[in-house]
């Protein structure tokens, strides 16, 4: 037999269950959030390296066209001069200047190859991080529509509540709602295997009886709580 009160203490029970999983939704938005702004972040990043690779690049491709210019005129100058010497000298200075443009175009052509394999793994890592984006985008747009789900659901249960409370029993009421203040929607307990659900505290094997059995309304010694006898 069940005291006309357990009605109150499943809506409350659920109230409090919905209350519970909807206080953790601000948090979980805010992690979708934060991935996502960790994700263009550090896609922005790596853009940039590849940039700054590209401008070194160019800046070395700039410095190859200097030395060539130098070559050139260096070998203008040969043919104009008829001292064997002079032109020793200047040969020299040419072969040197061709020995730094061969090694400057090694390190242009390996870096070029840096920034091929690099704007490949960037590519590869845009499709799963826009993949991953959608993911998130989904996971957020899921979370709003269970929120809003259980807010509906809070609102009606809140509202039956309150229907079950305006018909009860004034000094019902007026106890229970004295008890709520301190303890909400857990005012209200439920007895098992002889004891509080709510603290633990332990009954006599009759006052267990009368309330699990008997129907009979009982109050917690250790915490307060109103007690019933709920169906297992
Ligand atoms: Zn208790």
């Amino acid at each position: 037999m069940t005291h006309p009160l357990s009605q109150l203490y499943y809506l409350d029970q659920a109230l409090l269950r919905i209350e519970r999983k909807m206080a953790q939704t601000p948090g979980s938005l805010d992690e979708i959030a934060l991935e996502e702004k960790k994700l263009v972040e550090d896609e922005k990043r790596r853009r940039e390296e590849l940039e700054e690779l590209g401008k070194l690049i160019r800046k070395m491709e700039r410095e190859g066209d200097d030395i060539r210019e130098r070559i050139r005129r260096g070998k203008e100058k040969m043919k104009e001069l008829m001292p064997v010497h002079a032109a020793e000298i200047l040969q020299r200075e040419t072969g040197n200047f061709e020995a730094n443009l061969e090694a400057l175009e090694l390190e242009i052509l390996e870096n070029m190859e840096i920034l091929e394999s690099s704007e490949r793994e960037v590519q590869l890592r845009q499709q799963s991080v826009a993949a991953r984006k959608i993911e998130l985008e989904r996971e957020s747009a899921n979370l709003r529509k269970e929120n809003d789900e259980y807010s509906s659901d809070r609102d009606r249960m809140a509202e039956q509540r309150e229907r079950f409370l305006s018909e009860l029993d004034l000094g019902l009421r007026r106890r229970y709602m004295s008890i709520f203040k301190g303890l909400g929607y857990t005012s209200i307990a439920a007895v098992g295997e002889g004891a509080c659900m709510g603290c633990g505290a332990r009954l006599t094997p009759q006052r267990a009886v009368d309330i699990q059995e008997g129907g009979e309304l009982g109050s917690c010694q250790g915490c307060g709580r109103l007690l019933i006898g709920v169906e297992a």
